[in-house]
């Protein structure tokens, strides 16, 4: 076995996310009274992405994202009346509520499940990331939790790795492999911290940065029937 260590991201890796973010939105606007329909998620997702970019690029803080983004879609939605606060924290509550394992995610966990050491490393909120995982019974699984939220700082920043790093009792890093979704977070973060990468390209998109990641797969079993792991 030449890792000790598997991080996995969670969202859109062991997680996905399309099913929560869907939930939650049809939630938030039913409480306001509208039906959800599918241009309702493309709105949605427009301007989130462009709050991601401005917080990523520097222009927006990331405790201005959640309530910039809402006040742009009630905007959007003609709905200006309602609070984007309240409409927002909402969001935040029901993101949680509802959780489907990546295919093969439930399997991989409980297989590997005391052969490695396993660890969680996230982007995300506290407030969502922590109930997710408990309402899902995953916790038990991980020997470290990384929430970015909580550390104040974010992959791909090496300051991130640092702190995991310092929970993980600072193993050696060729013995460390990261499993994530996104290039630019995992991959990136994981390659400029000195680790092996597998990029999950489930989505089977173009790598799109300058890097090659160590291992690519396109299915949580590759790890398995690619001698990854
Ligand atoms: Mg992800």
């Amino acid at each position: 076995m030449k890792y000790e260590w598997l991080l996995f991201d969670l969202d859109d890796t062991l997680l996905n996310f399309s099913v929560s973010e869907h939930f939650a939105l049809t939630q938030a606007l039913a409480k306001v009274g509208i039906d959800f329909q599918a241009t309702h998620l493309e709105i949605y997702e427009r301007i989130n992405r462009k709050c991601w970019d401005d917080f990523e690029a520097g222009i927006l803080p990331q405790s201005a994202i959640n309530h910039t983004r809402f006040s742009r879609f009630l905007i959007a939605m003609n709905l200006q009346k309602e609070n984007p606060t309240e409409f927002g924290n909402y969001y935040l509550e029901q993101l949680s509520e509802k959780a489907v394992y990546m295919k093969g995610a439930d399997t991989l966990l409980e297989e590997q499940y005391g052969k490695y050491k396993l660890g969680i490393v996230t982007n995300g909120l506290k407030q969502v990331q922590r109930p997710k995982l408990r309402k899902n019974n995953l916790a038990h699984y991980f020997n470290i939790i990384v929430v970015s939220d909580e550390i104040g700082v974010s992959k791909p920043n090496t300051s991130f790795f640092d702190h995991a790093f310092r929970e993980m009792n600072f193993p050696d890093k060729e013995k460390v492999l990261i499993i994530g979704d996104s290039l630019n977070s995992d991959i990136r973060g994981g390659h400029n911290y000195g680790i092996d990468t597998c990029w999950y390209n489930f989505k089977k998109k173009q790598n799109t940065i300058n890097l090659k990641p160590t291992f690519e797969i396109d299915d949580l079993n590759q790890l398995k029937s690619l001698n990854i792991i």
